[in-house]
């Protein structure tokens, strides 16, 4: 990895207490770049037993953790979010070498995984107890708030960095310690966080790191009877199958889960800022984000107006590699993505959806494609219906409010929805009625670290990021104290 000015941040090892640790029986994942196949490097495939003694370690580690003070981990997790900002120029790289999303964007997604460190360092020291009026004149009630334990998550490819901070950083700030087993396209940016999770202080066991195959570490880490939380983000089939995983333990859970967000533009809305959001808002990543557009509902009023604006737009966009400075859209994460994304695409031009041609083009091979745009889509179509996770737009008219409702609900998941209008009476009335977790109003961008991410539906439970982030990472416990 002789692009990174710093190679210590290029670890092809798990972290585990402290230790750079190679897999038990000398297994190992091939990790290669989505721009042309090339080998990246190898990560461990470790084993379930070595995932076992990781567990038991980060249990052991937890008790000198939790007994610091709030404000002595905050000072620790500042130092590893000043040591994140300061090697963003080699994470960007090297997420975009084993991601493939823009430089400028894999820079950006750091810039915003370093966000949820520092917020979290500030929370942890905000996590307070409460007095309850008693009910017996000789009690005195009260409740503290105690961190949960060993704390586990699997993460997903599409925001390598940011997925794991998300949950790291209220687990650690809440006095938990985490082993994290990042997806197998991705670990090196994982890997280095850890890195850096090392010099900045973190203590041995306390922030894990493991690779390995996803459906046999899967296990312990949602059924190991020392894990007390299990933090999710992936998509909704391998969520249901780990959410029941750890019925049998109770453990508490969050999941981050697929979305299928509409997008409405009204015929009140400001259409050069819709048409301008709804290009951030749908090719962001590639249109490989959870909160991407699925779906663009658009008033017969404003349509053709819309259309004209949005497809210049997208027209400008350029495929390449994300190393290129004039990248906007880099490679699909896999073959199997491209695949996926054709079998809806021939389901829906089947169906009578037509699919414009834009004139910016390449030709596509290897883990590129197109930005492409579909008219004439209407909900008989399976693409209304599935996460098309790529840089698909698909246009739908529509004729009224209650309608356009009831067709951007009529779906299992509820996590992100756009809308547009300059109607402040139908801003609060949408916003109430629409079934998603966030709601963007007059914007294509969403995210950030003081506010609640998650959904509704089957699109997840839990919020990540904000207040409400450190919560689930916290037990309440109640005191009754009798003084007669
Ligand atoms: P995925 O196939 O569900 O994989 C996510 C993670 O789960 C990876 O680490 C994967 O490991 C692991 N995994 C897969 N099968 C498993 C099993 N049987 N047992 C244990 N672990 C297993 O999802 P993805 O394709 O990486 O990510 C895309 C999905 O994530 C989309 O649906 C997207 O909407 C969702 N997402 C949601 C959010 C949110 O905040 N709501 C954010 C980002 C993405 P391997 O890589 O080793 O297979």
């Amino acid at each position: 990895m002789n692009t990174l000015s710093n190679p210590a941040l290029f670890r092809q090892s798990c972290y585990i207490n402290g230790q750079w640790v190679t897999a038990s029986d000398s297994i190992s994942i091939t990790i290669t770049n989505p721009v042309d196949q090339s080998v990246l490097g190898t990560v461990p495939s470790l084993t379930v037993e070595q995932t076992n003694e990781a567990i038991v370690q980060a249990h052991a580690a937890m008790a000198g953790w939790s007994a610091l003070t709030a404000k002595e981990r905050s000072k620790i997790l500042y130092r590893w979010f000043a040591l994140i900002e300061a090697n963003i120029d080699d994470l960007g790289t090297l997420m975009t070498l084993e991601q493939g999303k823009p430089l400028q964007e894999a820079k950006g997604e750091i810039r915003y995984a370093a966000s949820f460190i520092e917020w979290f360092a500030e929370e942890g020291k905000r996590v307070y107890g409460e007095t309850i009026p008693q009910t017996v004149s000789t009690n005195r009630l009260s409740t503290i708030k105690q961190p949960i334990g060993v704390c586990s998550a699997i993460t997903p490819w599409n925001f390598p960095a940011a997925m794991i901070t998300r949950k790291a950083a209220p687990a650690l700030a809440a006095g938990c310690s985490i082993i994290i087993k990042p997806a197998s396209e991705t670990p090196f940016t994982a890997l280095a966080l850890a890195e850096l999770a090392a010099q900045a202080g973190i203590p041995a066991g306390i922030f894990n790191v493991i690779t390995g195959d996803a459906r046999a570490l899967g296990e312990p880490l949602t059924q190991h009877p020392l894990i007390s939380k299990f933090s999710f983000t992936g998509s909704t089939q391998v969520g249901r199958k780990l959410y029941e995983q750890c019925a049998p333990t109770i453990k508490k859970t969050s999941l981050e889960l697929g979305g299928n967000a509409p997008f409405i533009v009204f015929d009140d809305a400001d259409i050069d800022k819709a048409a301008a959001s709804a290009v951030q808002a749908k090719f962001r990543n590639g249109g490989q984000t959870c909160v991407c557009v699925n779906r663009f509902y658009v008033h017969d009023a404003v349509y053709d107006e819309f259309l004209e604006k949005f497809t210049a737009k997208v027209a400008e966009l350029n495929v390449g590699n994300g190393l290129e400075q004039n990248t906007d859209i880099g490679p699909m994460i896999a073959r199997r993505a491209i695949d996926g994304m054709q079998v809806l695409l021939d389901d829906a031009l089947a169906k009578g959806a037509r699919q414009l041609v834009l004139g910016n083009e390449i030709e596509e091979q290897g883990n590129f494609i197109n930005p492409k745009i579909l008219v004439d889509v209407d909900d008989s179509m399976n693409i209304v219906h599935e996460e098309i996770f790529g840089p698909i737009a698909t246009l739908i008219r529509f004729q009224d409010e209650d309608e356009v409702l009831a067709r951007a609900n009529n779906t299992i998941f509820g996590l992100a929805a756009y809308f547009f209008s300059q109607d402040i009476r139908r801003v609060y009335r949408v916003a109430e009625k629409l079934e998603s977790g966030m709601i963007g109003i007059n914007t294509g961008m969403i995210s950030n670290e003081v506010a609640p991410f998650g959904g509704v539906k089957q699109s997840g439970l839990g919020k990540e990021g904000s207040r409400y982030g450190i919560e689930d990472y916290l037990s309440v416990k109640y005191l009754c104290v009798d003084i007669a």
